[in-house]
């Protein structure tokens, strides 16, 4: 079969790529890279860096090729027979990553490098490819006898099982519930366009009137605008108590298995908790360090933290004589007090945002900062119309990257934004091959009579996905396992949050915030108002980031098998965190799916250790002034260039003369 997937392309053949081909060719690359890898594994020679380590870095190049492009058609541009095909290929995917994890030939001429080590004269990136391609064998217990082996596969197997189940209960509990409102009386408050919605998912249910469901976009507006208390109440009670009703969609049984397993698991691996050993290979490295850090933050929070509450009950007393707030109270009387503080909303910011000006204030911005110039290309193949291309090029017109950007919201798009890759960074043979680097947003698309006009959050979603963009863009690194975005996991939003700081700069606001009618640059006051009010209620969420983060690391970091009432345990937890009184029928974990059904076990603190670091970044930018050449050129030189070639802690100490510290963020979010 003439398949252009399997013949060396530059840039992704979309317009050649028919479904059909997807299938055969990752079938065909997964058999090539086999042979490469078996190639290596029978080798007769010694073991060494170079026929070992770094010769299997540079195996299944065209396999990850097709499948990012699979993947991230699936995600951007998707159709039944996609997902069928992502069906059937994903499961052939992991089998081959497990069959490299478990090929034993490989992993003792990996571990026969690891030993000599010493001995060796490794760059530090070299040794960081053989730390990681080694840990990555023995986190996945390479290094166990086989009875300990076959223990760690049945606990996988259980793991995984049990997590669906989590899943599953959460969603199934989640849709059992609805809010049917049949008397117009009992929408007061809420916005035009969450009734529109809940109009259509009655109509949907063959009802009449108007349904609130526990998803997000129905349950958040809700609670945080619907003026009648009884009925946030009783959309509250049911969020709270979902997976915690004792009946066949439970999940205590769930949590407390997980929890246990994780903690085996750990301790058959060597490590003391779960904890550990997913912190192994973080920038945090230990539990003690998350939560001294936690606890910091906590210390500092706390105080505002209570006198916005405080404030926030007087003015609900105040307004509907209300005397203690409760859970459902908070967000109704926090949006409100943002109105009468700051009355500010997206109608009056958005005329200062049209998008063509956002993507060349952008471009802008890393033309000043890091020499980029991005010119727009009309020849190269993409997968929709809607696809922008731009050829990336540095002072001396040397191609830095290809960049795709695909902006708007399709029926085949999922939601959100991301940045994402068709083809890595990587130095072979000499040459440096450069990156082709995407981002993906859904940002409302002009009509014939008005440009695309973004609120500011999606300025700022703008920016932070071109943060990421710049991390894949400026990547500098000779392995491709190293390469890009290829970092810990609590470092991987450095670059792409501290890029959000510039969105709040008069400086930067001034290269493209015009009015899309006056061409008014937009008024200092307002930028002022956006600041303060990204700023309102910091105390109070910050706390409740904390209170996550801490029952996170209470679940992972230490032996959970006395624990046996979830919600005890929580309420201990809680109880240094706690504003609202507790309700004793609603529990937390029990649907807490981004630490027991996602990857982010022992790993919620990241998202406020990521605000850490950007804060003291941006500090470091802010003293210099914003577009300051020489910070600039170290953060290219010691962060964007470096992907995961050497310890975040290390880079990061390289580019600020020392380690990160919480006092820029608990600034800027004014708790200090
Ligand atoms: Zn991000």
């Amino acid at each position: 079969m003439n398949n252009p997937l399997l013949k060396p392309f530059d840039t992704a053949p979309f317009s050649e790529i028919r479904n059909e081909h997807f299938k055969p060719a990752i079938e065909k690359l997964i058999e090539e890279t086999k042979k490469e890898i078996d190639s290596i594994a029978s080798n007769n020679e010694a073991p060494t860096f170079a026929n070992t380590v770094e010769a299997l870095d540079y195996t299944g190049h065209q396999l990850d090729r097709v499948t990012s492009i699979f993947f991230n058609l699936n995600s951007a541009q998707t159709n039944d027979e996609i997902q069928k095909i992502a069906q059937e290929v994903s499961p052939l995917l992991s089998n081959f990553q497990n069959d490299i994890l478990l090929n034993e030939g490989l992993f003792n001429r990996v571990k026969d490098v690891y030993s000599q080590q010493e001995n060796l004269t490794l760059t530090s990136e070299q040794q960081t490819l053989l730390d990681k391609q080694y840990k990555g064998f023995s986190r996945n217990g390479a290094n166990l006898s086989e009875e300990k082996k076959e223990q760690l596969r049945k606990i996988d197997a259980n793991l995984a099982k049990l997590k669906l189940t989590f899943g599953e209960n959460v969603l199934a509990e989640t849709n059992a519930y609805e809010l049917h409102i049949t008397n117009e009386e009992n929408l007061s408050g809420i916005p035009d366009g969450i009734i529109e919605m809940a109009a259509q998912t009655a109509k949907e249910k063959n009802k009449i009137g108007w349904v609130f469901t526990l998803d997000y976009p129905s349950y958040v507006p809700f609670i945080t605008y619907a003026d009648n208390r009884t009925l946030r109440k009783e959309l509250a009670l049911a969020f709270g108590a979902r997976a915690f009703q004792n009946n066949e969609n439970d999940n205590q049984e769930n949590v407390l298995n997980i929890a246990k397993l994780r903690h085996e698991r750990a301790q058959l691996l060597g490590y003391k908790s779960h904890a550990h050993f997913v912190l192994e290979e973080r920038m945090a490295k230990t539990p003690q360090q998350v939560t001294d850090f936690l606890q910091e933050l906590l210390e500092k929070a706390k105080p505002a933290a209570k006198k916005e509450f405080q404030e926030l009950e007087t003015f609900a007393k105040k307004l509907d004589n209300i005397d203690h707030l409760e859970k459902w109270d908070g967000g109704y009387y926090a949006e409100k007090l943002k109105q009468k503080l700051f009355n500010l909303d997206d109608e009056k910011l958005k005329p200062y945002f049209k998008l063509d000006k956002a993507i060349s204030g952008v471009f802008k911005v890393a033309s000043k900062l890091y020499d980029l110039q991005f010119e727009q290309v009309f020849d190269i193949d993409k997968y929709h119309d809607d696809v922008k291309t731009y050829r990336v090029t540095d002072s001396y017109g040397k191609l830095v990257a290809i960049f795709y950007a695909d902006f708007h919201p399709r029926s085949e798009k999922r939601g959100g934004a991301w940045m994402t890759s068709y083809k890595p960074q990587y130095i072979a043979d000499g040459e440096n091959e450069r990156p082709h680097v995407s981002i993906v947003c859904n940002f409302t698309k002009a009509t014939e009579t008005k440009p695309s006009l973004l609120t500011f959050i999606e300025v700022t979603t703008l920016f932070h996905e071109f943060g990421h963009a710049l991390h894949g863009m400026l990547a500098n690194t000779t392995y491709k396992g190293l390469s890009g975005t290829n970092v810990f996991w609590d470092f991987v939003e450095l670059p792409s949050q501290v890029l959000e700081n510039w969105c709040y700069e008069k400086e930067t606001l001034e290269l493209f915030a015009n009015h899309f009618e006056t061409e008014e640059i937009i008024p200092m006051e307002l930028v002022e108002k956006i600041k303060a009010s990204a700023s309102f209620h910091e105390g109070m969420k910050t706390l409740r980031q904390l209170s996550f983060g801490l029952l996170d690391m209470a679940w992972h970091g230490k032996d959970p098998s006395k624990i046996t009432s979830v919600k005890e345990f929580e309420k201990e937890i809680f109880s240094n965190t706690q504003l609202y009184p507790d309700v004793q029928n609603n529990c937390m974990s029990t649907a807490f799916s981004h630490i027991f059904q996602g990857g982010y076990s022992a790993g919620y603190y990241s998202y406020k250790w990521a605000e850490v670091l950007d804060a003291d970044a941006f500090a470091y930018f802010k003293e210099a002034g914003i577009f300051n050449k020489t910070v600039a050129t170290k953060f290219k030189n010691t962060v964007l260039s470096q992907g995961g070639t050497q310890d975040p802690m290390d880079l990061y100490i390289a580019f600020r003369g020392k380690e990160p510290n919480p006092d820029a963020l608990l600034k800027r979010a004014g708790l200090m």
